[in-house]
């Protein structure tokens, strides 16, 4: 069954103190179930003290990245028993900050979807087009090559455990959003380009999370297309309030 999700992504932001405040704002604000399931990826040194302040909350704790391989000289990489031995089995792979800065590529991220899933972990996995991809009206090839780069080589019994999160390039972290439109046409597409790997069956399944500076002024409006199933949240979910605020968004 196709899940809700909001999922905050905190990137290279606080420190352990500054994780533990904002967790316990989570805390303190949350009340009652929350109309999504909740997930928040802080960086690799808080990812434990996330998750032992988590624990018997209804908040997923994620990670960021991870590394290909099980282990070995991998100077600074963290691998996937690594994330699972502190609690993390959830692992964000693919966005787009590390496609531009880390050169991943649709190959590599195959490599790393195949390690999570052998893990058993559950994978949010990024993609989306540049500003240049769109205006030259090459959007929903690009969207379609990262897809089938990285996931159509997958088992149908592996998509249970990957949650897609469509974030063009040119709403991330720039106050621009896809217009709710916008967003429910890439989703409808991506939905049937699985549809048409897959069968319809895990298409209508497969939660598609919308990312690129969603907020509480417009989260709702992005959330109520029949094809959005939540959001990728960067900027917004480093303040408690407006995190709870876009969860509360359904
Ligand atoms: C992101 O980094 O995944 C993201 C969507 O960022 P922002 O919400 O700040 O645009």
């Amino acid at each position: 069954m196709r899940k809700n999700i909001v999922a905050g992504n905190w990137k290279m932001n606080n420190d352990l103190a500054q994780t533990q405040e904002l967790i316990a704002d989570l805390k303190k604000q949350m009340s009652g179930e929350p109309k999504a399931t909740v997930m928040v990826a802080p960086t690799y040194t808080n990812l434990y003290p996330a998750f032992e302040a988590l624990k018997n909350t209804p908040i997923i704790v994620a990670a960021q990245n991870m590394h290909q391989n099980a282990k070995g000289a991998f100077t600074g990489e963290i691998s996937a028993a690594m994330l699972k031995s502190v609690g993390v089995e959830t692992v964000i792979l693919g966005h787009s900050e590390r496609r531009a800065y880390f050169k991943e590529s649709n190959e590599l991220l195959a490599e790393k979807v195949n390690t999570a899933l052998e893990n058993d972990m559950t994978v949010i996995f990024c993609f989306g087009e540049e500003l240049e991809d769109r205006k030259a009206d090459k959007h929903f090839d690009l969207v379609e090559s990262q897809l089938k780069e990285s996931l159509y080589h997958l088992s149908k019994e592996s998509w249970k455990n990957i949650i897609l999160a469509y974030e063009p390039v040119w709403a991330i972290g720039t106050g621009e959003t896809a217009s709710p439109e916008q967003a429910q046409e890439m989703h409808a597409f991506i939905r049937k380009s699985v549809a048409g790997a897959y069968g319809s069956e895990i298409a209508e399944d497969v939660s598609i999370l919308y990312g690129g500076s969603c907020k509480p002024g417009n989260a709702k409006e992005i959330f109520a297309n029949k094809d959005v199933d939540g959001g990728l949240i960067g900027g917004a979910s480093l303040k408690a309030e407006d995190f709870l605020a876009i969860v509360n968004s359904f």
